[in-house]
């Protein structure tokens, strides 16, 4: 009982700040996406296979939170793009105060798409927001097919769902159509790519998904720009 009020005024502060920072980003252009997953789901390797195949003048930054060590971000920094590693020391997801904290020292008028890696788990990162324009769970095919009907504040949360691994599908158990169902009896009609990081496979459904969000995002502004050009134009 205790516990609960706490929890509650964590989660109010958490959210006046992530506010902030979905303020920010929407002034600067800023799409951010916000990569939940269990440990070893592959949101690192995607997030490589997604750093090669983006053009080097793409403006992307990416923020990587781990418990402990900087191991992602020295995967993430070989392909040039700014990474900073955000090490929470215990903290087991991350919050928007760690992000305010990641983005000093950036220009966020030279970043267009910000990736953040959440810690790895499935629980309380879907309850922390992070300003993100949406949020996308990973899972692999060596997980249970039923996480979604296990976890399912995340599955309903998140815009799309990466199913990753799908090369290992021959060896594992894995029912792909029944992990399908289950997100979206949890969320219906989410999104759903599914793709290999190690045979590429998929690589270019994601990256079609990314460039439709920012297309999203860009009609959204266009939409919000018109209207005060047309009352502009009645003063
Ligand atoms: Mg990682
Ligand atoms: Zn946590």
């Amino acid at each position: 009982m205790e516990r609960l009020p706490l929890e509650k005024k964590v989660l109010s502060e958490n959210d006046r700040l992530a506010a902030g920072l979905r303020a920010r980003f929407r002034e600067h252009g800023i799409l951010c996406f916000n990569l939940i997953s269990s440990p070893g789901s592959g949101k690192t390797s995607l997030l490589e296979r997604t750093l090669e195949s983006l053009p080097q003048n793409e403006r992307v930054g990416i923020l990587t939170g781990d418990i402990q060590t900087d191991n992602d971000a020295r995967r993430l920094a070989r392909f040039g793009f700014p990474v900073k590693q955000i090490t929470t020391g215990g903290t087991c997801h991350l919050d928007a105060r760690m992000i305010e904290r990641g983005l000093e020292g950036w220009r966020l008028l030279d970043i267009d798409l910000l990736l953040i890696e959440n810690v790895g788990n499935l629980v309380c990162p879907a309850s922390y927001d992070l300003g993100e324009a949406a949020k996308i769970v990973v899972l692999s095919v060596t997980e249970g097919e039923d996480k979604p009907l296990k976890y399912p504040s995340i599955f309903f949360k998140a815009k799309l769902l990466v199913l990753n691994k799908v090369d290992l599908l021959p060896y594992v158990p894995f029912d792909i159509d029944a992990a399908e169902e289950n997100a979206r009896c949890i969320h219906p009609g989410m999104d759903i790519v599914r793709v290999s990081c190690t045979t590429g496979d998929g690589i270019q459904p994601w990256l079609a998904w990314l460039e439709q969000r920012r297309h999203l995002q860009l009609a959204a502004r266009a939409e919000s720009v018109v209207p005060e050009r047309a009352r502009a134009a009645l003063r």
